[in-house]
């Protein structure tokens, strides 16, 4: 109730703006209105988790469980709009209301079913530090509040600062990321199912890399789930 009414007296204060399309946002919504949440182009992974277009491109490539991504991700549209402030624009809020919002929507569904921690990729310390939080963090966070699942983000971790996978094409992408990521607590994933979040998909050779290292050095299973999906 109390918190209720000082989001109302902030909001009179300083009107909070949705990250897709700048209007202003009512006090029951977060980071993005309902109108851009329901146009959202969702790809319905998650209804079959096993196999789907997100998933084939782990295929013969690292051992996963369940993969979904929430929705298509294209630039230059509303959506894309959100993302790029959730990566550059200092708002890791839109990460903790999106990891809300999927959480709420696939929960029903049984997607998270039987997971026992919420692994956010790593970036590397000196990209946090220039960011000042991991988007997927804050992604992750999200999702953990509403399904009351543990966070566990220090058994992993980005051992080298690599060249943006944007500015690479698709072969060069997985030789750049190349045994990048390292697992530093394996007894915190041992036995696990872990969840392993990102913000944007493309042609999965990151999230690959990092759940190589999860399956050498750690007998949990790993699914994924990732905001968006880009074309490649
Ligand atoms: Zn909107």
């Amino acid at each position: 109730m109390i918190r209720r009414l000082l989001k109302s007296l902030l909001s009179l204060v300083s009107p909070q703006q949705c990250a897709c399309c700048g209007c202003r946002l009512g006090i029951d919504e977060s980071a993005i209105c309902t109108i851009c949440d329901i146009n959202m182009p969702r790809r319905q992974d998650h209804l079959n988790p096993m196999d789907n277009s997100t998933a084939r491109l782990f295929w013969g490539i690292a051992k996963i469980e369940r993969c979904a991504s929430w929705i298509d991700y294209e630039s230059h549209t509303s959506c894309a709009k959100a993302i790029y402030a959730l990566k550059y624009g200092n708002r890791p809020d839109i990460g903790f209301a999106l990891g809300q919002l999927v959480a709420d929507e696939m929960q029903p569904t049984g997607f998270f079913d039987g997971i026992d921690c919420i692994v956010p990729l790593p970036l590397h310390r000196k990209r946090q530090r220039e960011r000042g939080y991991n988007q997927s963090r804050e992604f992750a966070l999200g999702l953990c509040s509403v399904l009351h699942i543990d966070l566990c983000d220090d058994a992993v971790e980005r051992l080298r600062n690599t060249k943006s996978q944007a500015s690479l094409v698709h072969g060069e992408r997985s030789t750049n990321i190349k045994d990048a990521f390292g697992v530093v607590r394996p007894e915190a994933l041992n036995g696990k199912h872990v969840l392993m979040v990102d913000d944007i998909v493309t042609t999965g050779a990151t999230l690959s890399e990092c759940i190589k290292a999860i399956n050498k050095d750690t007998d949990a299973r790993v699914s994924i789930l990732t905001i968006g999906r880009a074309k490649h």
